[in-house]
């Protein structure tokens, strides 16, 4: 079912649609531009500070229109690298996003690289079964402003902790659709989504630093290459074989690698971007070397790079990582056949933790404590 908010979000508005509203309420259409000026430029909290804007015009925007309708809920387990948030949708839903700050190598953490991770539904109808979001089931699709309030939020965030409290142009190196959700699955929401990130009017962040992760879906992978962004495109493969990806993801049953793969090959035609191939590590269900060596094989086919990644262990499921020497060997192998592969291995840096398992952490010692969702973690207000 669609959700349908309270009032409109600026935030879910494209400049086009805008300008159309502003128009026909009887305003001058250079108006729509001004508000966006001030929303992504600089970045203003309220309707007040918008300064040469005249008072009929306010008070038309107070009444239709919200800025923020999300809350931001501190995560404890936060570090220097990671900050793990829980938002609060108006209908009080909760959601994850992430801030990475990773220091580059070699520089200070002045000049650390910056990602965001956010979600764009709540729960996933997916099931995956070594995922968190996947245990929790689906809720709803979020709308294109609760995914842009995240990015926001980020934003205040990154700005409060900044020295230079004068710099209003925060923005970010990386921004990964790999939160909470199937991007795919809520395809609308994403390309507009897209198109704000992307748009000189809204975030203008250029699209090769954004990453869509999907778990397989073949006709949308389509979908998404002839909208023509050349965005990175990650693909959660897991299994190299229909045989051990129908153990772990439904999915596969209904886009097996017979289609996934011609479907990612026509993305890589149309983009011409490198695909990235994302592998879980899982002891004993897709780590043997007879899995490394179809995975080889399917990365050269793709020309894709492939990102080795050891389970994060999540409550409530029995799967393990591998041992690192057993990992090692399963590289060694992508490696001697001439692919291109990185693993992850720093634990806080991992924007995989993410994944439904704050959410799921949270909900479960609620459960437990039957309190109420928000209450220990709310920022004052
Ligand atoms: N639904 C999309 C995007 C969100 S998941 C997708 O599946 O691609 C982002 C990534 O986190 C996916 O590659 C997913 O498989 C991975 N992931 C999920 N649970 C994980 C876990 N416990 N440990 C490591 N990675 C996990
Ligand atoms: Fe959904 Fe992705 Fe998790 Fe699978 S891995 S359940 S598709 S969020």
């Amino acid at each position: 079912m669609r959700y349908i908010p309270n009032k409109k979000s600026i935030f879910g508005e494209t400049l086009e649609l805008f300008e159309e509203a502003v128009i026909e309420a009887g305003f001058s259409k250079y108006r729509a531009k001004q508000v966006f000026d001030w929303v992504y430029k600089k970045r203003v909290k309220s309707w007040d500070a918008m300064l040469n804007l005249p008072k009929d015009f306010k008070a038309w925007l107070l009444e239709n229109y919200e800025m923020h309708v999300t809350r931001i809920i501190l995560d404890k387990q936060s570090n220097d690298v990671t900050n793990k948030f829980l938002v609060q949708l108006e209908d009080k839903s909760l959601i994850e996003t992430v801030l990475i700050r990773a220091p580059q190598i070699g520089v200070g953490q002045k000049d650390s690289r910056k990602t965001v991770c956010v979600s764009i539904q709540v729960g996933c109808a997916y099931g995956c079964k070594f995922c968190a979001s996947g245990l929790l089931g689906f809720k709803r699709n979020l709308l294109a402003s609760e995914v842009v309030a995240q990015l926001m939020h980020m934003c205040e965030i990154d700005q409060e902790a900044s020295t230079d409290k004068s710099n209003d142009s925060v923005t970010f190196d990386n921004i990964v659709f790999m939160g909470m959700g199937e991007p795919l699955a809520n395809f609308d929401t994403l390309v507009r989504v897209l198109r704000i990130l992307n748009a000189p009017w809204g975030m203008n962040i250029g699209a090769r630093r954004i990453t869509v992760s999907t778990s397989g879906l073949a006709p949308q992978i389509e979908k998404l290459g002839d909208e023509g962004m050349p965005i990175r495109l990650a693909i959660s493969l897991h299994g190299a074989t229909n045989e051990v990806r129908n153990q772990i993801m439904p999915i596969n049953k209904r886009y097996p690698l017979e289609q996934l793969i011609p479907a990612a090959q026509a993305f890589q035609e149309k983009i011409g971007r490198m695909l990235t191939l994302e592998f879980i590590l899982i002891e004993g269900i897709n780590d043997s070397l007879d899995q490394a060596r179809a995975l080889a094989k399917i990365a050269r086919k793709l020309h894709a790079h492939v990102n080795c990644i050891p389970y994060n262990k999540v409550e409530g499921l029995e799967w393990k990582r591998p041992s690192i020497t057993r990992q090692n060997k399963f590289v060694d192998i992508l490696k001697k056949e001439r692919v291109s592969v990185t693993i992850r291995r720093e634990k806080g840096h991992s924007i995989n933790a993410a994944c439904g398992q704050l959410k799921l952490k949270t909900e479960l010692s609620m459960a437990a404590s039957e309190k109420s969702p928000s209450s220990p973690f709310i920022k004052p207000e």
